[in-house]
């Protein structure tokens, strides 16, 4: 059972979260809410409470990390989510993320392929009163009987863009998708504009762990 604690000092640190993101230029009032609102600290190691609420990426098990909240805030952001979107979540990760977009009112699908980060976040967020659909499986395929979706989001540098996702988002659907080398990628938002044509825009650098295929163990 986790231990769920969330006190005026951690509600302080969040605050001063979201005026430095705000400041960095996410607008979104519905994500800044959401970052304001959920307790970061507890999706990583205890010892590590004092880095939970500075605008940085962070170390999680099995050599991930959890995202830099500016990053989690701009992908949200370029999500343009609505109330009730069904999306598509590659890289559960500590399960930040999915918490984030669950507390935007969507109903979301994640997907991770370490089994230890896997069992972590779906011990966690039913806890916090998010309920995402958790599966263990390579997300270089998507989840082909749960599609199409409303918005795919891949928090993992991927070399390309996987074909699989693209054939899983909605017409008027969304992909933000870092895509690059190892060691930098750039966003790319792609939308499904028709049953065959796709719009890109490219929006900045990022460092994000690699996308893999297969599962880990
Ligand atoms: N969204 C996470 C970020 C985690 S880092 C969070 O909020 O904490 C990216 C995650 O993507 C890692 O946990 C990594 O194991 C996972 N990953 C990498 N390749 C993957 C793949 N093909 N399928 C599913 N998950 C993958």
């Amino acid at each position: 059972m986790v231990q769920i604690e969330d006190t005026f000092m951690h509600q302080g640190m969040r605050r001063k979260l979201v005026a430095e993101i705000k400041q960095k230029g996410i607008t979104d009032e519905r994500v800044l809410e959401a970052i304001g609102s959920i307790p970061r600290h507890l999706f990583m190691d205890n010892s590590f409470i004092q880095y939970a609420y500075i605008d940085k990426a962070f170390p999680i098990a099995a050599k991930q990390t959890i995202s830099q909240p500016y990053t989690v805030a701009f992908q949200t952001e370029s999500l343009q989510l609505k109330k009730f979107d069904k999306v598509l979540e590659v890289g559960t990760g500590s399960g930040y993320q999915a918490a984030v977009l669950c507390h935007m009112g969507t109903t979301v699908y994640t997907i991770e392929r370490i089994k230890a980060l896997y069992d972590f976040a779906r011990n966690l967020l039913p806890g916090l009163g998010y309920r995402p659909q958790f599966f263990y499986g390579d997300g270089y395929l998507g989840l082909p009987t749960y599609g199409p979706f409303d918005k795919i989001i891949v928090t993992a540098g991927a070399s390309f863009v996987p074909e699989p996702l693209k054939q899983q988002l909605k017409i008027g659907g969304i992909l933000v998708i870092p895509v690059g080398k190892s060691d930098y990628q750039i966003m790319k938002i792609i939308t499904r504009v028709t049953e065959t044509e796709y719009s890109e825009e490219d929006k900045g650098g990022f460092v994000f762990v690699p996308l893999l295929t297969g599962l880990s163990d």
